[in-house]
């Protein structure tokens, strides 16, 4: 590593002699390395670490690069191109945040030409179709402002038009877009230009900005809390470690309501005291206009946000004003942990074990992993915040990897819900067939009887079919891998890990009753069973169907909130961060779903969204209620979930993940080959597997598979998938040759994607 790389104050690294060290935005693969430039006299002395670029490739004249390093090229100079252009008077990538770009590339196997460009502004690429550009606008002001209430007079009678502009402007001190001025005057486009000309008015160019907030000023701020003592505690070591000025992670650990947000506001506060920026991530769903509003009340006109709802020149806006330091508050979705943000001293992720942090195209980064990276090269502290930490974040708590602080206790002492757990496999024998369990219907015909509200969750991920024996729960699992098998063909059981097959049993082997069924059922099934069996409900449907439009969402829920509907049926969508004061009782019409899919993580999915779907009851002044229903109540996950428990469900979960040698004991990498000919895609991931073979013995590293995807086809293309497990380095190398092999046999449209770890195994 040279020094120019390798430390943050060579950022303006002036080279005279030296060669460039370019990356070229061409997504071919073998083009994935430096290429060396000579720089031309006349950009001498001011091309620096971080530039973009344009160079000569190829038979390309013109091609954008970024600059990430100097050094000797090993050819002689006048044998190498020259560099044609600087793209920006500042180089627009800090040596940080390309040493981050490096670590990408490395852990996730993918281009660093796409790492460096998620630090870019967004849709700011040369070749992009959608290139967002500055909008660039004219304003006018006075020249002489003291002088122009006497050439007001002056043109009064003569040219009326012409004193109207003259007097807009008086009675403003800030210039006027042009466009604004004329209509505030009533005037024409050549009164401005006569008033121009005589030298009394200004106009000139200026990059207006796309605001987010559409000019709404920033909400009043409240008087701040007054912390409660956990509250204070966690925030004084939060304190404490950003004074100390070195990287460090935090887990904040909170039950729901235990006032998070509060100790994030007030650790953003001490960040920007210390003349340092901050990035605060939400979950995407999570990120609401109110959440912003919470934010923007107490730092006022310095917040930016950056999500998918903007549009594209909104976010590129955003971007550059905070680049230049206007806004040292980012509030965003996973990609804003990018955020170009001067002098880094601070990333919370809230909600960290949410899944929507990975990124499921490539780059498939994690954000929680690429803020450590971060932080790790800025100085910044890193807050995970989570009522349900992620196995991973809490082991490596334990392993006094990260600072670990709690808020065991809720703000005013609030109860938690009282949860109740009922045994679907009584129901059948009772001679109840309904969707809903005796315990459920009461609760709900009782709450609807007081006017309340309520919510009935289903998860409904799991499209992959599952059995599951009515009478006694039994769900058939693959012996050596621990997930449950899937129906896949007639009368066939696969395990979608390892590929083992098994006969359909005729009867269930745990009791042998006759009722082992593919188990299913949707949003849209409750819904309907709302309205037949309970005449007082007004059920409203919130899943991936009903909110695919626009607004959608937020409609369902100020509906909702409005009293309009009095049953709210949905998906895990539900499930996040919604605030309902009049919802008293939580119906889980299934808990099994989740808890059933093929997947390791399958477990932890449902303690976490139970706990969050029960976090839901008892929002508001009356006390909450919550019901599971399952076919599994002694399951450790909803155990657990039903008592508020995490510490057992973290301790047995743990025992399972060692037992079994799954994350944190180990890495993941899933591989994923697709295509539209279905044996093509088995062949190449077949031969793959058997070519690796050797290599993976060698390095130490296990794989399960390759096997069908349990989505086995998807839009239209067939998956099959290898899973490779063992320690990070090995894990992630064996990948990366798997996926040179596929490279270098230029591959007949099967297509291979590599997921280092993955958090969605379908
Ligand atoms: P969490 O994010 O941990 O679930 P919140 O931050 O949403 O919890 O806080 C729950 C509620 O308690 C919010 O309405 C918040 O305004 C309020 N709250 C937070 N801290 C305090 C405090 N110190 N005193 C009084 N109310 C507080
Ligand atoms: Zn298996």
């Amino acid at each position: 590593m040279d020094a120019a790389r390798s430390s943050p104050d060579q950022g303006c690294f002036f080279v005279t002699g030296t060669v460039c060290e370019v990356i070229v935005d061409l997504h071919v693969p073998d083009v994935d390395r430096v290429f060396h430039y000579t720089v031309p006299p006349e950009l001498e002395g001011r091309v620096r670490l971080g530039h973009r670029v344009l160079v000569p490739f190829g038979h390309r004249p013109r091609v954008e690069g970024y600059i990430i390093g100097f050094g000797p090229a090993g050819v002689p100079r006048d044998r190498l191109k020259s560099i044609l252009a600087l793209l920006d008077e500042e180089p627009l990538l800090t040596p940080a945040q390309i040493e981050v770009a490096r670590w990408m590339r490395d852990r996730y196997v993918c281009p660093l030409v796409q790492a460096l460009q998620c630090f870019l502004p967004p849709g700011s690429r040369l070749r992009s179709g959608r290139t967002a550009r500055a909008l660039r606008q004219k304003v006018a002001r006075l020249a002489d402002p003291p002088a122009a209430g006497a050439a007001r007079e002056a043109l009064a009678r003569r040219a009326p038009k012409q004193a109207a502009i003259i007097q807009v402007l008086l009675e403003n001190e800030a210039p006027l877009p042009s466009a604004e001025l004329l209509r505030r005057a009533q005037a024409p486009r050549s009164a401005l230009h006569a008033v121009v000309q005589k030298g009394i008015v200004i106009e000139e160019e200026q990059t207006a900005r796309r605001d987010p907030f559409h000019g709404r000023p920033a909400p009043h701020a409240r008087r701040p809390h007054a912390l409660t003592e956990d509250q204070q505690r966690a925030l004084s070591r939060i304190r404490e470690a950003l004074r100390g000025g070195e990287p460090r992670r935090v887990l904040l650990q909170g039950v729901t309501g235990s006032g998070k947000t509060e100790v994030y506001l007030q650790a953003m506060a001490e960040a920007l005291a210390q003349g340092r920026g901050a990035i605060l991530l939400i979950p995407e769903i999570a990120l609401t206009p109110q959440t912003v509003a919470y934010f923007r009340a107490h730092f006022r006109e310095r917040v930016a946000v950056l999500h998918s709802r903007l549009s594209l020149g909104e976010r590129y806006d955003q971007w550059w004003r905070i680049f230049e330091g206007e806004l040292p508050v980012v509030i965003g979705a996973r990609s804003a942990v990018f955020a170009p943000v001067k002098k880094l001293g601070l990333i919370i992720l809230d909600e960290e074990h949410e899944t929507s942090y990975k990124q499921e195209e490539s780059p498939r980064y994690h954000a929680r992993d690429v803020a450590w990276a971060r932080a790790q090269r800025e100085g910044a502290v890193l807050i995970m915040g989570s009522a349900t930490p992620a196995v991973e974040v809490r082991w490596a708590a334990e392993a006094g990897e990260a600072l670990w602080l709690s808020l065991p206790r809720r703000v005013h002492r609030r109860p938690l819900p009282r949860v109740e757990t009922v045994d679907l496999r009584g129901e059948l024998l009772a001679g109840n067939r309904s969707m809903f369990s005796r315990t459920l219907s009461e609760k709900l015909e009782a709450a609807l009887d007081r006017g309340e509200q309520a919510v009935l969750f289903m998860n409904r991920r799991g499209m992959a079919s599952f059995l599951l024996c009515r009478e006694c729960g039994y769900v058939p699992r693959c012996t050596q891998c621990e997930v449950s098998l899937t129906l896949h063909d007639p009368g066939i059981l696969r395990c979608h890990y390892c590929d083992a097959a098994h006969r359909l049993p005729e009867a269930c082997p745990q009791c042998g009753g006759p009722y082992l069924r593919p188990f299913g059922g949707g949003t849209q099934r409750i819904e309907q069973e709302v309205k037949r069996l309970f005449p007082k409900a007004r059920p409203v449907r919130m899943d991936v169907d009903t909110t695919a439009r626009k607004g959608a969402h937020e409609r369902i829920v100020e509906a909702f909130a409005a009293g309009r509907f009095n049953v709210l049926v949905g998906t895990q969508m539900v499930a996040k961060g919604l605030h309902f004061p009049g919802v008293t009782l939580v119906g889980v019409v299934s808990a099994d779903t989740a808890l059933n899919l093929p997947d390791f993580r399958a477990a932890e999915r449902t303690f976490q969204l139970l706990s969050q779907v029960a976090g839901r009851a008892g929002r508001g002044e009356r006390a909450g209620e919550v019901v599971i229903q399952t076919y599994a109540p002694d399951h450790y996950a909803i155990r657990a979930a039903a008592a508020h428990d995490y510490e057992g469900f973290y301790r047995a979960e743990l025992a399972y993940r060692r037992r079994t040698g799954y994350p944190p004991f180990s890495t993941l990498v899933r591989l994923v080959w697709s295509g539209e000919g279905e044996e093509e895609v088995v062949r190449a991931a077949q031969a793959a597997g058997a070519a690796a073979a050797g290599d993976l013995r060698s390095l130490g590293v296990e794989a399960l598979g390759p096997s069908p995807a349990p989505l086995s086809r998807l839009q239209g293309r067939y998956r099959w998938h290898l899973i490779l497990k063992g320690e990070g380095e090995p894990a992630i190398e064996a990948a990366r040759r798997i996926k040179e092999a596929h490279e270098a046999t230029g591959s007949s449209g099967v297509r291979l994607t590599v997921d280092v770890d993955p958090v969605g195994m379908l």
